[in-house]
């Protein structure tokens, strides 16, 4: 069983290859549609200081964070909308 890793992005896990795939994913996001690099940066700050944060996943909405903050349109799930 893994162990619970709060306030871990995929980053700094690499779950089963998890995190290299995700990042494939947003490679391969088109320009238009990804966030760039200082707001995703920016949103993955909020994230790490952030509760809902569980294994890399909001435990709020249940998506990757990095994935989630890389498109441009998105926002955070929670009520307080941290980004
Ligand atoms: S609630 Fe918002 S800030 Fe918290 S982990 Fe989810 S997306 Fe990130």
């Amino acid at each position: 069983m893994m162990p619970v890793c709060k306030r871990c992005l995929l980053a700094d896990m690499d779950a089963s290859g998890v995190y290299a795939t995700i990042l494939r994913r947003i490679e391969q996001m088109p320009e238009g549609q990804r966030a760039d690099a200082e707001t995703y940066r920016q949103r993955l700050e909020c994230c790490r200081g952030c509760d809902a944060l569980v294994n890399g996943l909001c435990s709020i909405c249940g998506c990757f964070i990095e994935l989630r903050a890389a498109k441009a349109e998105m926002h955070c799930p929670h009520p307080e909308r941290f980004w």
